[in-house]
């Protein structure tokens, strides 16, 4: 059978290796993109609400998680926001920034998509192939090409191959996992991943509380067990929390750990209590609290922490307990039993370890010539662009290379 000899071979259509491969291709690089799926930037077609929330204004290293926080400095700085932007700009694509710097296409995500495709065929260089298994993939020595490849599309051999299969988030979506074998077939340390920007679920009472909530949202601060906190929406669902707030957090907290909510982030809720009963001690805790949270919330919130006090006057309630309350309303702790997992999960924490990959490059210590890039490496973006904006950076930083 015969075999298909092109430069680059890029294993995944999605945002990293669409951008690998335009950046290649104007490099005058022959690039050939794989992917298993029936179409290529699903991902991107379904982020940010249909919008596509293509980056942040604010980019920055602590944006993102990883065991080795320094790795991706380089590919941002070099490939940043602002590189990105420029981009959207010239294919005059609308657009606008919500809150926190985060940056929405005006129309649709498919703008984000057509752009790249226009970018990878701007260059004559690019094929895309989908519906395409890898079956094998096997290092050759032929003088120009290092990986030989045994596909449901036939067979192919290239000099560079670039791993962009993504990771295990939304497996309806094409996720398979498959980045992560072919890294360690090639002797990569592929660190434990788990679902990351993902609703909590409950186990105990909060599970019926949060059902009965279900639709409420409200601004509060989530505090996960290592300190980190955001301030943003909390959403009660049938199955949990979920909501911006619950799903940066998601990133910081693991099985078994309690997270902590502030209902009243902007007040001093002891202070505010103490008021409360001096200028209406003939009132009811409730009475006081509904104005500021929902009246389903503090009826659940009633029931849960001051139930004997439920038709005390706050002149009755002595200080020590109205404390307890404050603590109960200012520190809320609860101990989710687990997530919704991949199923719905954003993105996957955990993957290729970048202590065995170049920060420059993204290309392999072990294996000259393989390169990681986007979701299936271990560095995970916060909510709002910048998980994206990673699959962008390390995408020019391989394709500068291959
Ligand atoms: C619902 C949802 C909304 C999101 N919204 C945002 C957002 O608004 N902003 C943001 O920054 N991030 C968002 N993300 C995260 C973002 O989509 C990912 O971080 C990004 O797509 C990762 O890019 P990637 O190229 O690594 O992987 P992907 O975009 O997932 O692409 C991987 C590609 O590899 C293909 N593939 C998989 N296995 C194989 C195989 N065995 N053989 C061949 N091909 C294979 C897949 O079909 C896919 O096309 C969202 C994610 C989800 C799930």
């Amino acid at each position: 059978m015969s075999v298909n000899h092109v430069d680059v071979i890029i294993i995944g259509g999605g945002a990293s290796g669409l951008m690998c491969a335009a950046s290649a291709g104007q490099r005058g690089r022959r690039v050939l993109v794989l992917d298993s799926s029936n179409k290529v930037g699903k991902k991107i077609l379904m982020s940010g609400g249909g919008r596509c929330n293509f980056t942040n204004l604010f980019v920055e290293p602590n944006n993102y998680l990883s065991a080795n926080p320094h790795f991706c400095i380089s590919a941002l700085n070099r490939y940043t926001q602002w590189d990105f932007i420029a981009l959207v700009e010239k294919h005059r694509i609308p657009y606008h920034e919500r809150k926190h710097g985060q940056l929405f296409c005006n129309d649709s995500a498919k703008d984000i998509l057509a752009m790249l495709l226009a970018e990878c065929e701007r260059t004559q260089q690019v094929t895309i192939q989908t519906h395409c298994q890898i079956e094998k993939i096997t290092t050759v020595n032929d003088g120009e090409h290092r990986f030989h490849l045994q596909t449901s599309k036939g067979q192919f051999a290239c000099q560079s191959l670039v791993i962009a299969a993504g990771g295990l988030s939304i497996p309806t979506m094409g996720a398979s996992g498959f980045g992560y074998e072919v890294a360690k077939q090639f002797g990569h340390q592929v660190l434990p991943t788990r679902a990351g920007l993902v609703p909590f679920t409950f186990s105990d009472n909060i599970k019926a509380v949060t059902e009965r909530l279900s639709g409420l949202a409200l601004e509060v601060s989530m505090t996960a067990k290592d300190s980190t906190c955001f301030n943003e929406n909390l959403l009660f669902t049938h199955r949990g929390l979920s909501g911006p707030v619950a799903l940066q957090l998601s990133n910081y907290w693991q099985l078994g750990e309690t997270v902590q909510v502030n209902l009243l982030p902007q007040l001093d809720i002891a202070s505010w209590l103490k008021e409360q009963k001096q200028q209406h001690p003939k009132s009811l805790l409730r009475t006081q609290l509904i104005p500021l949270l929902s009246k389903n919330l503090v009826l659940e919130l009633q029931t849960l922490h001051w139930p004997s006090y439920a038709e005390t006057p706050l002149a009755e309630i002595p200080d020590s307990a109205l404390l307890t309350v404050a603590e109960a309303l200012q520190a809320w702790q609860l101990k989710p039993s687990g997530t919704e997992g991949y199923r719905t999960a954003e993105v996957t924490l955990g993957g290729v370890d970048t202590r065995e990959l170049s920060s420059k490059t993204m290309e392999s210590k072990k294996q000259k010539g393989l390169y990681f890039i986007g979701e299936v490496v271990d560095v995970t973006g916060w909510l709002g662009g910048f998980n994206f904006q990673w699959a962008w950076s390390s995408g020019v930083a391989a394709g500068e290379f291959v």
